[in-house]
């Protein structure tokens, strides 16, 4: 993005880096943040409108092509937030499969955290490398029994003999007709399978299981040892509309995950890095701190290769330490959360429009925009204040990717949705009181900057994601924004009355049937 870069005055005074002496292409944006800045003005979502536009863009055609950080680009700029009730590898599957990506949440053990990026990063498995075999000669109870103890989530193991030959499959299928547990695989197995050579391609496979009805088929070296294996799951979402879909460079769903400050942050994230994980996301409440500034520079330092995504600021003149220290992209928002009372319980904090607008404005950087997003209304004004991603909580906790448990409230379905720094996320695990500096307080004597509590059960994440992309459309076509780098040049924001806001939701009439994207 070509920002409009208008010098902060107190930005050099502070040593905050080298944004000063900046030149502007004065937008009307830019002009309409300096003006609210100089009555010393901070704006939220609801208090700002996006004026239209002569327009030669339909919806369907704008592009949501963005950047989460300076090497890592997708296809719409929706993020799953790092919350135990937001995101694991469910949620971060369904995102990275509509062009977003999902983040991880750290309040599980390193290992626990690990086997969730794991999930997201076998999904898309074209071929299974080195699959886990059995031997002819064990008995049905003992790889039972093993297939516990380790926690294998898949049911399907090529069988080999003593001179490692595939010999046969033991699949469900198999072992919904065993009666006696204590019987050798080689006996309950299906021997009669059909297999390839160990160089047939994806589009082979898919043609030789179509053929012959299978659902696994083994590739075998002349000498008949197994050397990967397809599985049908597999083969059939690799021919999906993957051009949607966010991919790391062999094909599979990218994923984020959170880390914290010192060391156990970054021995996580090594941990993290070995899984493959695609993006680090380095969270605080605060992020302009001596602790986090370090973590960060020692994770550049000692694992260059992964971009980290840093969190959360509100003040523009944290983005040059956080830049100096090596972010490769910047989360804003402080306070802003559906679930969140920092800014009541400490006083400070900043409205989430203006916070994203001056961060977003001091480099090019990108910015994610965390936090305060009611409506895909609400993601426009931040994407047009020179936000490039926004997260979400809030509005994912309600379908059935996230984590969080159902309730019925009043008979009607509801799932959990917690503050991280609730005193509930806080007791579930280190990493929530670690957001919040509360790690090593004990547990009675806890500040929760948070509050627990449920929203409205939605359905399908694909349902509510397709109808908050519709709504970014909508809006971007009105302005006449093509893409969302013409949205930050394009977009004009009129400051809205309390009578304006007023006017701009449903009035004057009891709603009988509540859209799927609008709740009051
Ligand atoms: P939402 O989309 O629900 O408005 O906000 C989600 C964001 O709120 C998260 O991505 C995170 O940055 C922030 N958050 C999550 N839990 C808490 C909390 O307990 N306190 C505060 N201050 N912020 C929170």
């Amino acid at each position: 993005m070509a920002k409009n870069i208008y010098t902060l005055p107190a930005c050099s005074e502070h040593g905050g880096g080298q944004m000063s002496e900046q030149t502007v292409e004065q937008t009307e944006t830019a002009t309409f943040f300096r003006r609210m800045r100089e009555q010393n003005q901070g704006l939220t979502f609801d208090d700002v409108t996006l004026q239209t536009g002569y327009s030669e863009v339909l919806p369907h055609s704008v592009d949501l092509a963005t950047r989460v950080t300076r090497n890592i680009k997708l296809n719409m700029p929706l993020i799953s937030a790092a919350m135990d009730t937001v995101t694991e590898h469910q949620m971060a599957i369904g995102m990275a499969m509509h062009g977003g990506i999902g983040v991880i949440h750290k309040n599980l053990t390193p290992d626990e955290q690990v086997g969730e990026v794991q999930r997201v990063k076998r999904f898309l498995n074209r071929k299974i490398n080195h699959p886990t075999t059995v031997r002819d000669d064990r008995t049905v109870e003992s790889l039972l029994r093993e297939k516990e103890e380790k926690g294998w989530n898949f049911d399907t193991f090529p069988v080999v003999d003593a001179e490692d030959r595939l010999v046969g499959i033991f699949t469900k299928r198999d072992l919904r007709f065993v009666e006696n547990h204590s019987l050798p695989i080689s006996e309950v197995m299906t021997a009669d399978i059909v297999t390839a050579p160990r160089t047939t391609g994806i589009n082979q496979a898919y043609e030789l299981m179509r053929e012959n009805k299978v659902s696994v088929l083994p590739l075998v070296d002349n000498e008949g040892h197994l050397t990967a294996l397809y599985l049908i799951g597999d083969v059939m979402r690799h021919r999906e509309k993957r051009s949607e879909y966010t991919l790391d460079k062999n094909g599979q769903l990218m994923v984020a995950a959170a880390i914290g400050a010192g060391t156990q942050g970054i021995d996580r994230a090594v941990q993290l890095i070995e899984s493959e994980v695609d993006l680090l996301v380095l969270e605080s409440a605060h992020a302009d701190t001596q602790s986090m500034l370090e973590t960060l520079r020692a994770l550049k330092r000692d694992c260059p290769s992964v971009d980290v995504l840093v969190g959360n600021i509100s003040n523009p003149r944290s983005v040059s330490r956080l830049i100096d220290a090596g972010a490769d992209g910047i989360k804003v928002g402080q306070g802003p959360g559906s679930i969140c009372t920092t800014r009541v319980v400490t006083g400070t904090g900043a409205p989430q429009l203006t916070a994203t607008y001056w961060c977003a404005e001091q480099s090019d950087m990108p910015v994610c925009t965390d936090g305060g997003i009611k409506y895909s209304g609400h993601i426009v004004k931040a994407l047009a204040a020179g936000a490039e991603t926004v997260m979400l909580g809030s509005l994912l906790a309600g379908t059935d990717a996230s984590p969080g448990d159902m309730v019925t409230i009043k008979g009607i379905p509801h799932k959990l949705y917690r503050g991280m720094g609730s005193l509930g996320a806080m007791k579930a695990g280190r990493g929530a009181a670690e957001r919040y500096g509360q790690e090593s307080v004990p547990p009675e004597k806890r500040t929760p900057e948070g509050v627990e509590g449920a929203v409205p059960y939605k359905g399908t994440l694909p349902g509510v994601v397709d109808v908050l992309l519709g709504g970014i459309r909508s809006g971007m076509g009105a302005i006449g924004a093509a893409s969302i780098a013409e949205l930050h040049r394009r977009a004009s924001f009129l400051r809205e009355t309390a009578a304006g806001g007023r006017e701009a939701h449903p009035h004057d009439i009891v709603i009988v049937t509540e859209p799927p994207n609008y709740t009051r």
